[in-house]
């Protein structure tokens, strides 16, 4: 399995049946069965849809977006400042934890 959203690809068979399917870019056939009258259905070129998830450039972009905001998201939790001894359990992450 992959990490991102499959395509929605819409096909249409002869008995003017429309329904949408996913499949991988790698896997889309021409041609499914129609669900309805079973005959083969062919796909529908839906030029947004294709714009949105065809481009590798946006996958690029996706990608670099995450790996730019994971080093935040890691070191981002905030440092409390201890003045002095204090109870463990003051901290309200620790009293959402299970009693041991
Ligand atoms: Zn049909």
């Amino acid at each position: 399995m992959r990490g991102f959203t499959v395509p929605l690809y819409t096909f249409k068979c002869p008995a003017g049946d429309q329904f949408d399917a996913h499949f991988s870019m790698a896997e889309v056939p021409a041609a499914v069965d129609c669900p309805d009258c079973t005959q083969p259905a062919r796909r529908i070129i839906t030029g947004v849809r294709l714009a949105q998830t065809n481009s590798s450039a946006y996958q690029l972009l996706d990608s670099t977006k995450r790996s730019a905001h994971e080093p935040d998201v890691v070191t981002g939790l905030p440092a409390k400042p201890r003045s002095g001894p204090q109870p463990v359990t003051t901290n309200p992450l620790h009293q959402k934890l299970p009693k041991p």
